[in-house]
């Protein structure tokens, strides 16, 4: 890759350690290989490295690369069938939704991803049917997308090793079903069941496979509460322990998720997983929802991170998490567009104006979250996340150039008072069409609304062709398991107290 200069008005280049933005005018970052290797003003960047090609230029602002922190799938629930439904009841909607092959459906969400700023993602797969080699070979095709693309990404493989429907043993919810639709609903259920040895195998395989790819980076994913035994509690921390990997976990998504902790533990769930030592600073809570003032100081203590998702905590009805407590305990807190943003897309500028605007209670001076506040948590907080840490998430000597150029004259037109600070206007104003150029690892990987790398019409085009039939006789057969298990899971959650403290 030859050497470039990124020059704009204004680069932003991270935060200071109180979380003010730091913003360099009329300067430029010379990019050699994957990596920035000088910041300096652009006359003295220019004149230093004579003939070195230009990226940007006027009337263009820089900020790092956003971090998508916590993603599941490309063509949303909603696309291939799934309507939005409270979460326990959504898992047995989503039996109901069409089947698309790995690499299309992860492309199209990348699409969607890189075009709004976000070059890395957190890819946490949850389910894959089949034996170790087919799920690995799931996970290649999802990696390979990415690479193919020239995104970013950590990725894991969530283990989970019972309570696959509701929580409760999968062979409680069979009995619970109508005579004639346990089996199938039991062979279906059996084809996810993986041993947790062969689980891990997957993690493994895929690190060994990945090692030396500058781009991918793959960690662990305890899927939740629910889904793990203790036994799989157990040997998920001792995993990252040994192998240094951290970890992404959905907790406390839900009040019924809160209810189930109570039921198992008598107490908090944060409390319970601390006791198998998946509390420290490896770990990022996928949501967090329903955690307690006691929780939160808990996860502060312990330096562990947060990624709240804010458009799926309103779509699936799970509450609303309390951000500005969560900002106030000092917990660093990613930011996840999870399944899919208030638009049924993965708008990462959407989803910084969501959480922006959400979180503003009533009171003159009652916290709200700031513009700095968020952008950072969708950049150097949504970095500490993945393996990648200080690498990204921020421009300086040395890191990695993931770096995404914004054309002002858009956000700002017709008119903008100069007097609101750049990063207000960026979170408040700017729509993905302002995104320009967005560089991954050095790399123009997006420019002027074109992929560099793969037709964005192409792959729409087959994934219409894909998906442009009747059901086959395995998804027609999913969709009578979906309404047969709606009301059997909302009747068990029926007499749960989801209002106890
Ligand atoms: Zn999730």
């Amino acid at each position: 890759m030859t050497d470039k200069l990124v020059v704009a008005d204004r680069i932003l280049t991270g935060f200071d350690a109180r979380g003010a933005p730091e913003i360099l005018d009329n300067s430029a970052l010379l990019i050699v290989g994957d990596r920035i290797a000088a910041i300096g003003p652009t006359e003295t960047l220019r004149r230093d490295h004579p003939g070195t090609p230009e990226i940007g230029g006027r009337d263009y602002v820089a900020i790092p690369g956003l971090i998508n922190a916590h993603h599941h799938v490309g063509l949303t629930p909603f696309q291939m069938g799934a309507t939005d439904q409270p979460l326990e009841l959504w898992f047995a909607e989503r039996l109901a939704m069409r089947d698309v092959d790995p690499r299309l459906d992860t492309l199209f969400s990348a699409f969607e991803m890189i075009a709004s700023g976000v070059t890395t993602v957190q890819h946490l797969h949850s389910r894959a049917p089949g034996d170790q080699t087919a799920v690995v070979g799931r996970a290649q095709a999802i990696l390979g997308a990415y690479q193919d693309i020239g995104m970013r990404v950590s990725y894991s493989f969530a283990l989970r090793d019972q309570n696959r429907m509701i929580y409760a043993a999968d062979e409680t919810f069979i009995e619970m079903l109508p005579p004639d639709a346990r089996a199938p609903m039991a062979a279906y259920l059996g084809g996810f069941a993986l041993p947790l040895d062969d689980q891990i195998g997957v993690f493994r395989a895929l690190r060994d496979i990945w090692a030396d790819a500058p781009g991918i980076a793959i960690q662990i994913a305890p899927a939740n509460l629910h889904w793990l035994s203790d036994a799989a509690l157990e040997q998920a921390a001792r995993l990252s322990e040994e192998t240094g990997a951290p970890m992404h976990m959905h907790l406390l998504e839900t009040p019924y998720q809160k209810e189930y902790a109570r039921r198992r533990t008598g107490g908090s769930a944060v409390e319970y997983i601390d006791q198998f030592g998946l509390l420290t600073p490896r770990l990022t809570i996928g949501h967090g929802t329903w955690m307690t003032p006691d929780d939160l100081a808990l996860l502060a203590e312990r330096g562990a991170c947060l990624c709240h998702n804010c458009s799926s905590n309103l779509r699936l009805k799970s509450g609303t998490l309390d951000l500005n407590a969560v900002l106030a305990a000092g917990i660093p807190c990613a930011l996840g567009i999870d399944e899919a943003g208030i638009n049924d897309d993965r708008d990462m500028l959407q989803e910084m104006r969501m959480a922006l605007t959400l979180h503003r209670p009533a009171g003159h001076d009652a916290k709200a979250p700031t513009a700095a506040q968020v952008l950072r948590m969708a950049t150097q907080h949504g970095a500490a996340t993945t393996p990648f840490g200080q690498d990204i998430g921020r421009l300086a000597v040395g890191g990695l150039a993931d770096i995404v150029l914004v054309d002002w004259k858009a956000v700002t037109q017709p008119w903008q008072d100069p007097a609101i600070g750049m990063v207000d206007v960026l979170i408040r104003r700017a729509r993905s069409g302002a995104v320009k150029t967005v560089l991954i690892g050095g790399e123009v990987v997006f420019d002027r609304g074109q992929f560099t790398r793969i037709d964005r019409d192409e792959i729409h085009a087959a994934i219409n062709r894909a998906l442009n039939r009747p059901d086959t006789p395995a998804e027609a057969a999913r969709r009578e398991m979906a309404a047969a298990a709606l009301p059997i899971v909302r009747a068990f959650y029926s007499d749960w107290d989801i209002h106890s403290e």
